[in-house]
């Protein structure tokens, strides 16, 4: 039987979880197409940061996102360095850029602008028209993707969390104590389950898989499994 509606799996969870390790494996087993959409608040402190703008200036943090093209693609063969996704903002490839603690830290404040996410939103919906995806964020379950066929929050303890968060950051190469990552995610954490706008929350209907005393596999498994009993209804 052919599938016409796409398949949309949404998954939400805090910092370090583990969402996206397993939503791109989950993605790679489905055929589903995996959208990374913190790497866009990321690539919204990056803008602001290298134009000198202040990050608690929205009009200023909105104008640039707005004006900028962001591209976003599985990693090709070539780019294939451990990226778990390949991000292109006007023309130049960020994806390593963003990923430092640095930009960590300014994704979540320039996360807490309303209009900066009306436009990521937008985005990341007409990504979604029409396609399979595996979609991970903080507002995915219940604003990107209200009508997503399986949504999941996705969660592990602060300690398990930083303990992962510190090992992928010495593996890059920055210099940063465990300590200093377990208070950047329990920081990043507040600020975003305390904005007023699309704060990160667990919608009564997510299924809600705490990573901490599962592998990655473990977790691929049980969502992958569900995906296949709910396509079969
Ligand atoms: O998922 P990741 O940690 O890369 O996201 C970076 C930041 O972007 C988060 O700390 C959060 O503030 C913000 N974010 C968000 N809504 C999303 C995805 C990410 O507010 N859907």
């Amino acid at each position: 039987m052919t599938n016409i509606t796409p398949f949309h799996l949404a998954i939400d969870g805090p910092v370090a979880a583990g969402k996206g390790t397993v939503s791109r494996l989950a993605a790679d087993r489905l055929g589903f197409l995996y959208v990374d959409t913190g790497a866009m608040y990321r690539v919204a402190a990056y803008l602001a940061i290298e134009a000198g703008v202040d990050l608690t200036d929205e009009a200023a943090v909105t104008e640039l996102v707005a004006i900028s093209a962001i591209e976003m693609h599985n990693p090709l063969e070539a780019e294939k360095d451990g990226r778990l996704t390949t991000v292109i903002v006007d023309g130049e490839d960020v994806s390593w850029k963003i990923r430092t603690e640095a930009i960590s830290a300014g994704s979540s404040k320039v996360a807490a602008h309303p209009k900066v996410r009306e436009i990521l939103v937008k985005k990341q919906q007409a990504i979604a028209e029409g396609q399979d995806v595996v979609m991970e964020g903080r507002d995915i379950t219940y604003r990107v993707l209200p009508e997503a066929q399986l949504k999941i929050f996705l969660t592990g303890s602060d300690i398990i969390r930083a303990k992962r968060r510190h090992l992928q950051l010495l593996t890059r190469g920055e210099d940063i104590s465990y300590e200093d990552v377990l208070q950047g995610i329990k920081q990043r954490d507040e600020q975003d389950l305390h904005r007023t706008t699309d704060p990160l929350k667990k919608i009564p209907e997510a299924w809600e898989i705490d990573t901490s005393e599962l592998s990655i596999e473990q977790v691929v498994d049980m969502i992958v499994s569900r995906v296949a009993v709910l396509r079969s209804l």
